[in-house]
Parts: C-alpha cells; structure tokens; sequence
C-alpha cells in the first residue's frame, strides 16, 4: 500500500478529471439494481435497508444520494463506503478504470496496472528488469472499428492508443481465468476476471509472473512456462519445506512456500534446461548440508 501521504499529491483537477470521467451509474449499479429515472437513476440504498427506492444517482453531477438515510458522495466516497477501500486505493482503482495514470504515484510491483504484453512474455527481460511505461503492440482493426475507435477517443478527449489501453484494461473484466486453484478466497465459486486478479498476475520479473500463473491459474501456461514450472515443482532448493521421519527434504506447492529470490536469480538456468538448451546438471541441486547452512527456516 502506498501511504496515504500520497493523497496529498494529487491535484484538485486530477480528482476533478478522475469524476468526469467515471461514469457513476456503470460504477454504482455493478452492486447495485439502478433503474433510469428522469436524468437520474434510482435503486434501493444500499446503505440502509429499504424496499421502495430512495437512493439516487446523478451521473452529471457525479454524486448520489439517499433521501431515507442521508446517505451522500461520490465515486471515491463509495468505494471507501461499500468496499472498505482506502482513499487512494479507491482513485487507483477508479484511475485504473478510466484509463489515467495516477501523477507522481510511485510504480509500485504489487499495485501497478497492468501492461498491455507484448508479444511474448517470455522473450527478454529478466532480473529486475527496466519497465518501459508502455509497449507497443500492433493491433488489426477493420476500418469501420478503427473509425469508431478514433470516435470514441474523440469523444473521451484521450489518444486512440489511450482509449485503447483503457477499452482493453475494461475487457479484461469479462474474461474469466480457468481453473483458479486458490482456496483462502472466500467465494471460491465465483468466477475471477483476469484484472480482477491483475495485481496477483502481473510482475516485473518473469520467474515471479511465471509463478504466479502457475499458482494461480495453470491452464493458461504456455507450453514452454509449463516445462519450466515443472523443473521449478519439483526442485527442492527452491521450495520451503522439512526434512521428513525419513530424513529427506519435502515441501508442499504453494505461493507462500516458494523462495522467489532464488528463483529469480535461477531463472535463465531453469529456463534453458527446459528448453534444452542446457544440461540438467545444471540446475541448482540441494543437499542436507546446504539447505541447512543456507535455509534459515
Ligand atoms: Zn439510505
């Protein structure tokens, strides 16, 4: 979490762009039924318990409001309000949404928005690798959807790539991960959308996205990650574990048993084993000797 010092950062005409540009209804009535009323929308509070509705929602002037319990605010107001989001958790996320990047907002790995991948996450870039602020990717677009697109980012005020990144970001909603084999979500039925996941999935370094995947959606490996994990799986210098009744290392698959640090320092070893390209011998061996120097767990 970055401090809520940062709060302070951002500019009164930043917070103003972030509302213009959220449209409060969409946001509300993801939890909300909102049906149109006038220039307004009307629900049930979802503050207070009520079954004629008396909450409203004004999309031009970006608040809402509740006639039973008084109930008042804005877009951020309501995530802090229904999500339990910190102030800058909540512009993040409406920030993320609408496509703007968060001026002086440190980059940090666990929180930053997704990038648009390039062709191949698997292509370059290893240990703590530089992070360009974008990449380009070339994208085919039939001329009528070019056309419209060139509209929309009219209408938006932003570049068509800008509007583009958000369009993408904004779809990645909808598109379900397989198989997502964490258990301590609550929920464990529901469906997770791939940004919804986002900041789980996305790393700087590829081992530590490689992981990732694999811990929490493995369906979605490439051939190739599926090779390396499996070489990662079952190499015991790389897991945290015990030594059994009968004396040999064992360890359980799992995000919070996986030493990333070696890994990363491993990684273009275990890559090239995989793909053959290097001797298995090569691949860091453990020993009770070594992890007991070396393991301080
Ligand atoms: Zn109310």
């Amino acid at each position: 979490m970055v401090a809520t010092g940062s709060a302070m950062t951002l500019s009164p005409g930043f917070l103003d762009e972030l509302r213009a540009r959220t449209s409060l209804s969409t946001l509300i009535g993801r939890s909300v039924p909102l049906r149109k009323a006038g220039r307004e929308f009307k629900g049930c509070c979802p503050f207070h318990k009520e079954t004629s509705p008396s909450f409203i929602v004004n999309d031009e002037k970006g608040f809402y409001h509740c006639f039973g319990c008084g109930a008042h605010g804005d877009a951020i107001r309501f995530l802090t309000e229904t999500r339990g989001l910190s102030f800058m958790d909540a512009v993040r996320e409406l920030a993320d949404q609408a496509g703007m990047r968060i001026p002086n907002a440190e980059p940090e790995k666990h929180t930053a928005r997704p990038q648009i991948a390039g062709e191949s996450l698997l292509l370059g870039k290893k240990g703590g690798a530089k992070l360009n602020r974008s990449e380009t990717v070339t994208v085919r677009l039939d001329p009528k959807l070019n056309y419209l697109c060139e509209l929309a980012a009219r209408a938006q005020r932003r570049t068509k790539s800008s509007f583009i990144e958000w369009a993408v970001a904004d779809a990645l909603r909808s598109v379900s991960l397989p198989e997502v084999v964490e258990t301590e979500d609550f929920g464990s039925e529901r469906e997770v959308s791939i940004q919804e996941k986002a900041s789980q999935l996305w790393h700087v370094d590829e081992s530590d996205r490689v992981a990732a995947l694999a811990l929490t959606a493995p369906a979605l490996l490439t051939h190739e990650e599926q090779l390396i994990w499996r070489l990662i799986r079952e190499n015991g210098y790389l897991w945290r574990g015990r030594y059994d009744k009968q004396g040999e290392w064992s360890w359980t698959i799992g995000e919070g048993n996986l030493v990333k640090e070696r890994l990363r320092e491993n990684w273009d070893i275990f890559k090239e084993v995989a793909l053959g390209e290097r001797p298995k011998e090569d691949l860091p061996g453990w020993s009770k000797s070594l992890l007991d120097d070396d393991v301080p767990f």
